[in-house]
């Protein structure tokens, strides 16, 4: 055994996986000499730039594959030799040993720089390295693996995404996306390099990426998935790494959004949270894709999208409940008891604005700025019932206190979203009303008697 799952170096990790991928195999342990000599036949003649493979400089900078120095030589022939010289010192794998890679071999005194292994230094600055050494430490299986790293990753603008799961399965539908590709360029002999879905904005394309290993998913294997994106450039001159986690709660979420019947729901989710997109002029995918997106941007900095279900100026909602429930439930861990209490008030507050036969309330509501001003709202409410000769109260004050605003000790900084979640509610219930009344359309300019009554 050369190779096994998921042994922690995400470099390692993601390589093994992409050439499990490429040689059509299942299990990692299945790899032997005879794989590794394919492998080594099969993509060493595409993996250089002459045919095609653009930004090798920015995986393997100085290289066989790109310093200029071998120009007049045959890079394959020597990315061959490299790889056949690992190959002739790969030993099967121990218990313990001290490789960056695996940990379960020795590096038998193999130092790495960045030219074979991205983001680890030029070695010439030697404390970048533990004990003064000139690079690092890697067994020649895991050195090898590493040098068919770009088959699983993806290329944005100038940078490539690379993914590190939990999860072995999740590990495979990434590098399948991207070697799927790679395969489709081979038969078509038309080599353009790493798989390149057109994004330039990473945070997009890992979005995107999401959304590709769901549509493999098989047998619930993406449940309490959490992944790790890389997004590096190993560009000599400017090297960079940021990185980007995607928590289980938000991936389960994600799950849930594909599937077939709120695919739609989630897309109008989704779109409203593209920032400068003339939505009238866009024809196809690729006018707004690139755009900044903060749906996605507070997924991932874990802040709450609740607003974005809901269309203001249309009055109305995006999604429909239970997409929202789930989202509420998954991502923001919210009680199923507190989400049917406001819904409960959110009836109530409906029948009472219906009953006035005015928007006002609603509008009251869907601009107030403060918890105080909200909490003002609710109590015009509550004149209103009274006056209306409803015998229930809105809402008891344990529901006050334990539902609508319950004190997180955060001085009721989410007041926001109970306001939201019930404007949700309001929308969901009135929005044909709002429209048969004609108080839709002057959404956008009202602008009136707001805190008079305080
Ligand atoms: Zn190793």
């Amino acid at each position: 055994m050369i190779f096994t799952a998921l042994m922690g170096n995400p470099f390692v990790d993601a390589a093994v996986c992409a050439i499990c991928e490429w040689l059509g195999i299942d299990d990692p342990e299945e790899i032997d000499q005879q794989y590794l000599q394919q492998l080594v036949a099969e993509v060493a003649p595409l993996m250089q730039s002459e045919t095609g493979w653009k930004n090798l400089h920015s995986i393997y900078p100085n290289s066989v594959l790109v310093n200029p120095s071998f120009k007049n030589q045959n890079r394959v022939a020597l990315l061959e030799d490299l790889c056949h010289d690992y190959l002739r010192q790969v030993e099967p794998l121990g218990s313990m040993g001290d490789c960056l890679g695996c940990g379960r071999r020795d590096s038998k005194k193999v130092r790495l720089k960045r030219q074979n292994i991205p983001l680890t230094g030029s070695g010439a600055l030697l404390n970048f390295f533990p004990t003064f050494q000139e690079g690092v430490g890697y067994c020649a299986a895991c050195a090898l693996a590493v040098q068919f790293l770009p088959l699983g990753l993806v290329a944005t603008s100038g940078r490539f995404l690379m993914m590190h799961a939990n999860i072995w399965s999740a590990q495979r539908y990434w590098s399948r996306r991207c070697v799927e590709d790679l395969q489709q360029q081979y038969s078509r002999q038309e080599i353009n390099g790493c798989y390149n879905p057109g994004y330039f904005k990473a945070k997009n394309a890992l979005f995107f990426m999401a959304k590709e290993m769901i549509s493999y998913e098989e047998e619930n294997d993406l449940e309490n998935l959490s992944l790790t994106i890389y997004d590096f450039s190993n560009y000599a001159q400017d090297p960079k790494l940021d990185l980007y986690q995607i928590p289980s709660k938000v991936f389960n979420f994600l799950r849930y959004c594909y599937q077939r019947q709120f695919q739609s729901d989630w897309l109008q989710v989704v779109r409203a949270g593209y920032l400068k997109v003339d939505w009238n002029k866009v024809e196809s995918e690729d006018d707004y894709k690139n755009k900044f997106n903060l749906v996605f941007e507070k997924l991932l900095k874990q802040q709450s999208i609740l607003g974005f279900f809901l269309n203001r100026r249309a009055r109305n909602v995006r999604a429909g409940w239970q997409l929202l429930s789930c989202y509420l439930q998954e991502v923001r861990q919210m009680e199923l008891t507190r989400i049917e209490a406001i819904q409960k008030i959110g009836d109530s507050i409906a029948e009472t604005i219906r009953q006035s036969d005015r928007d006002r309330r609603l509008k009251q509501l869907e601009r107030s700025k403060s918890y105080a001003e909200c909490r003002n709202v609710l109590r015009f409410l509550i004149q209103d019932r009274i006056a209306q000769g409803q015998p229930e109260p809105l809402f008891t004050l344990t529901e006050y206190m334990e539902y609508l605003f319950p004190n997180t000790g955060e001085e009721f900084t989410n007041w926001r979203e109970s306001r939201d979640l019930l404007l949700f509610h309001l929308y969901e219930q009135l929005h044909d009303w709002l429209i048969e009344k004609d108080y839709v359309s002057e959404a956008d300019e009202m602008e009136e008697d707001f805190m008079e009554e305080e």
